[in-house]
């Protein structure tokens, strides 16, 4: 397959160093928040999150530093299956699933809601430092297709 047909909107020509996928340009904030002090050292200021979910590699750089998923501060979806999809209000794969099986995204409607308020930090708890809402949708649209999860 054409990899310009697979990238990620927001893929960048960085290419994680273990699995080869486009890496996601990510805000620092977003790496502070995740990576701890010790293992951030060794990253680049300009750091890339390997969206691949059975990679080990969660953060890089351009030369190739890393920082594996099990050494975040905290578990990080796609890495880890059962964190949260939306850290910001802790929207899981489940509620997800249960959206999709009652044919009404209600549970997504009010993550749309409160994603406006100044409650919603995807910048520091997403990962990528982006919104979350994207993702979200994505699975939903992933699950109501019928290709659940890995
Ligand atoms: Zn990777
Ligand atoms: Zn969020």
């Amino acid at each position: 397959m054409n990899k310009a047909f697979i990238r990620e909107p927001d893929a960048t020509d960085v290419y994680c160093p273990k699995c080869g996928a486009a890496g996601t340009s990510a805000p620092w904030v977003a790496v502070e928040s995740h990576v701890p002090p010790e293992a951030r050292r060794k990253l680049a200021a300009t750091a890339f999150f390997c969206s691949t979910p059975t990679c080990p590699v969660a953060y890089f750089d351009a030369l190739e530093a890393v920082v594996l998923a099990d050494q975040l501060v905290r578990p990080v979806f796609p890495k880890d299956p059962a964190a949260p999809l939306c850290p910001c209000f802790g929207l899981s794969r489940e509620d997800v699933e249960a959206d999709a099986a009652e044919r009404v995204p209600r549970r997504i409607r009010e993550l749309l809601a409160k994603s406006k308020t100044s409650a919603a930090r995807c910048e520091t708890t997403s990962p990528t430092g982006r919104n979350c809402l994207p993702e979200v949708q994505r699975y939903y649209f992933r699950v109501k297709s019928g290709v659940s999860g890995e």
